[in-house]
């Protein structure tokens, strides 16, 4: 795995010293105040550890997209409270990022405390990576930290240039991602599986591609195997399917071909004629025989129970999209059934599993297996770039 430091590459009394730390504050808001607060609860061991350790802790973070221009309502101050509750620890709000105030600011601090400052996006350098701009944050700080994974995909000032300009350490939710990432896809134990669904091929082809060359297995579910059952030649009625994009499915599994990696297609599906919750038309069905007026919305039970099976021989899964309509029941069955055969290897330790993706984390959660995988990413754009094989800036930086 490629090096990086962390905090224990620090010395042990940090007292005296600044720590500029990157977290991800980006948090969903209803009346102001946050619905979903697992961003801070992933940054609060390096935050305390920090504190504890001695440093002023200065917390950067983006919040919204205020493209560059103060917006009182885009103001980091707007989670304050909730960071506070959930570090369980009073923060000083610092209304900039650089600059005199900031640094009076500072002075007012003593070893031990929390800042946090305004939304680095205010300012049109954080999302240009101007050099200069970066060089004003950094004259605050005596290191950097990045602890948001979530926003490594960013070249940005405080993702990628600050590491340029302190010295660079990857925190402890960052060092976690990493690691559980690298065991995934970088340096996996084989048989490696890998669970792609969710609505359509075109949102994921860059993963589907990276992933055939990697993998020796891939199970394709969810609207997008409907792409894939129409390219070889089945017809899947009304369902969700790109049609435009069998040529691409056929050279994705031509690849896969060559690279030795068995795709797993379903071969029993659930399909309806109406959308809803249990609607009357529902029947389980082999693919080759789906009515034409009526749409696949789940793999079906056989094929869940042979996925199982496959699962079974494997040693690593990586897993992003359900593999059906998971919101509408019964078309959540497949997902939860195999989230849950995952789940039971994971704890029997035969597995090592990491998923992530927006729906898929919810899905988990639904199947009520989301802590009995080895590791759940929430870092969205940043969890499938890394899916895509791509070198995320912000990693790349700590590395340097
Ligand atoms: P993630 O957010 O985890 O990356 P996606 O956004 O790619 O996942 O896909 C999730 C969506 O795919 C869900 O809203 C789900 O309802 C939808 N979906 C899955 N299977 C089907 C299907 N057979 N037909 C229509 N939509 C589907
Ligand atoms: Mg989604």
């Amino acid at each position: 795995m490629a090096n990086f430091k962390t905090l224990d590459d620090l010395g042990a009394d940090l007292s005296g010293q600044v720590a500029l730390v990157r977290v991800d504050l980006n948090l969903p808001m209803k009346d102001g105040s946050a619905t979903d607060v697992t961003r801070v609860e992933a940054a609060k061991p390096t935050i305390l550890e920090l504190a504890d350790r001695g440093a002023k802790v200065l917390l950067l973070a983006h919040f919204g997209r205020p493209k560059g221009a103060r917006n009182s309502t885009m103001s980091t101050s707007m989670v304050q409270g909730d960071v506070e509750r959930v570090i369980g620890r009073e923060i000083m709000f610092i209304p900039e990022v650089s600059g005199p105030v900031a640094q009076q600011a500072i002075g007012i601090l003593r070893d031990g405390d929390i800042g946090l400052m305004d939304n680095v996006r205010f300012w049109p350098g954080e999302e240009k990576n101007d050099p200069e701009f970066a060089k004003g944050i950094a004259a605050l700080g005596d290191f950097y930290v990045n602890d948001a994974f979530s926003a490594a995909h960013r070249a940005h000032a405080s993702t990628e240039g600050l590491a340029h300009l302190l010295p660079a350490y990857a925190g402890r939710s960052m060092e976690q991602e990493l690691k559980a990432l690298d065991a995934a896809l970088g340096s996996p134990t084989p048989p490696v599986a890998a669970v792609v669904g969710g609505a359509k091929v075109s949102s994921k082809l860059a993963v589907l591609e990276n992933l055939v060359g990697k993998v020796q297995h891939l199970i394709i579910g969810g609207g997008m195997a409907n792409t894939f059952l129409a390219a070889r030649g089945v017809d899947v009625g009304k369902s969700l399917c790109e049609h435009d994009l069998t040529d691409t499915a056929n050279a994705i599994l031509a690849k896969a071909d060559e690279s030795g990696c068995t795709v797993h297609l379903p071969y029993d599906v659930v399909v309806a004629k109406e959308f809803a919750a249990n609607p009357p038309s529902m029947r389980v069905c082999n693919v080759h025989e789906v009515a034409a007026d009526e749409m696949i919305l789940d793999v079906g039970p056989l094929a869940v129970e042979a996925l199982g099976d496959v699962l079974k021989t494997c040693r690593t899964l990586v897993w992003n999209g359900p593999m059906g309509a998971f919101e509408t029941a019964p078309f959540d069955a497949a997902t939860v059934a195999l989230a849950r055969t995952a789940a039971a290897l994971t704890k029997e330790g035969s597995l090592v599993s990491v998923a992530g993706g927006g729906d898929t984390v919810a899905a988990l959660n639904h199947a009520g297996v989301a802590g009995d995988f080895t590791y759940i990413s929430t870092a969205g754009g940043a969890f499938l770039e890394w899916m895509e094989g791509k070198q995320l800036p912000g990693v790349v930086a700590l590395q340097a």
